[in-house]
């Protein structure tokens, strides 16, 4: 059994000197089977040591870390239910003992299958998978939903039982941020357009509140929506930027079969307001295929899309315009790569969405 002394992943993983990994399926059971060689400095010369006390055998040595895995589906185990700190981390020591890698979903709950999208990808790339259920209240502004926030606890741990998620962490307010809790964390670049120029607070409490997950879970992946498209370039940008030890997957927007982007706030749309949500991903439609018919005109293409989105009943446009996917800055002529993004309310409740766009 190996384990990496930087106590991170395999040394078969993360490009380091392993030789790769295999997975076997048996029935419902998964293997997966990790192929290292072993570093010659490891390797205690035998007695029938070669020349100048080299071993006689060569690098064609290989240990193998096997690890039985449930394949993720209704038959998997009940995830366990962490609310302390302490808890989650030993039950990730534990895994890590396993040899296994760590993936990571953090979650603020009211799960749809966007979310059970991406623990299905973790659970795929990661044989221990941790979900976090927290509806952080720093990201909400006082006038936002935080208290009406759906918290539906049971149905989103059969829904993380059903992705084959390990372990959920569900911390009390007070636990991620006790009294006195004075250190927070900020992506100025890229925290104070669009969504931030209307809800001004908002990334300060993701990003903090990120972080201080990363720290507790210490995942090897993180999972992110790309529905999110601002949220998901800001913690890029921060893993990056603080060296954080982990690598972030962007998994593509779940949307209803109309082409409604899941989200836990759509239980809020009642009655018309359902069918006036879907002016948001008609409005991306509309730019994508203007963009793909050569249309040049970022202005006239805008303005399409917002005449669109307020043409709907009870639909009031926050912003709806084309960005540069890195920087996130407004375009003023068509490039290769462009993201079309919104965010509108649909009666009270806001929504946001998002494509990206290529063109030739
Ligand atoms: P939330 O619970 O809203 O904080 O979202 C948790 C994670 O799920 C975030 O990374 C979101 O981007 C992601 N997510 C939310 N909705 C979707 C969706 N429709 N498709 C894919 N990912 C999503």
């Amino acid at each position: 059994m190996t384990r990496n002394p930087t106590g991170k992943g395999h040394h078969g993983l993360n490009g380091c000197s392993g030789l790769g990994e295999i997975h076997l399926r048996l029935r419902d059971r998964r293997f997966s089977l990790i192929l290292e060689r072993i570093p010659r400095s490891e390797i205690i010369p035998a007695s029938g040591a070669g020349p100048a006390g080299l071993p006689a055998i060569r690098g064609e040595i290989l240990r193998t870390n096997v690890s039985e895995q449930s394949e993720p589906n209704s038959q998997a185990a009940e995830p366990r239910l962490a609310t302390a700190v302490a808890e989650i981390r030993s039950l990730v020591a534990d895994a890590r003992r396993r040899g296994e890698r760590v993936g990571f979903v953090p979650t603020m709950g009211a799960l749809h299958a966007g979310h059970v999208q991406l623990m299905k990808t973790a659970r795929e790339e990661c044989p221990f998978v941790v979900a976090s259920i927290f509806v952080n209240p720093t990201q909400f502004a006082p006038h936002e939903d935080f208290h009406k926030y759906p918290r539906p606890l049971e149905r989103d741990l059969a829904a993380c039982r059903s992705a084959g998620v390990a372990a959920v962490f569900h911390p009390a307010v007070e636990t991620m941020y006790p009294p006195g809790a004075s250190t927070f964390v900020d992506v100025p670049a890229l925290a104070q357009t669009l969504e931030g120029a209307h809800r001004p607070t908002h990334f300060k409490g993701v990003a903090t509140v990120v972080t201080q997950l990363f720290q507790i879970v210490q995942p090897d992946r993180a999972y992110f929506g790309q529905k999110d498209y601002q949220q998901q370039t800001l913690i890029r940008r921060m893993v990056r930027d603080l060296h954080m030890p982990l690598e972030i997957r962007v998994c593509p927007t779940v949307r209803e079969p109309d082409g409604l982007a899941m989200s836990s706030r759509n239980v809020y749309l009642q009655g018309a307001d359902r069918q006036s949500a879907l002016a948001l991903s008609q409005a991306l439609k509309l730019a994508r295929e203007r963009l793909h018919q050569g249309d040049k005109d970022l202005p006239g293409i805008r303005q399409a899309m917002h005449a669109l989105l307020s043409g709907t009943p009870s639909v009031t446009v926050d912003y709806a315009t084309l960005i540069d996917p890195d920087s996130l800055a407004e375009l003023a002529a068509v490039q290769p790569r462009m993201v079309a993004i919104i965010a509108a309310r649909v009666g009270t409740t806001r929504l946001i969405d998002n494509e990206v766009i290529e063109v030739k």
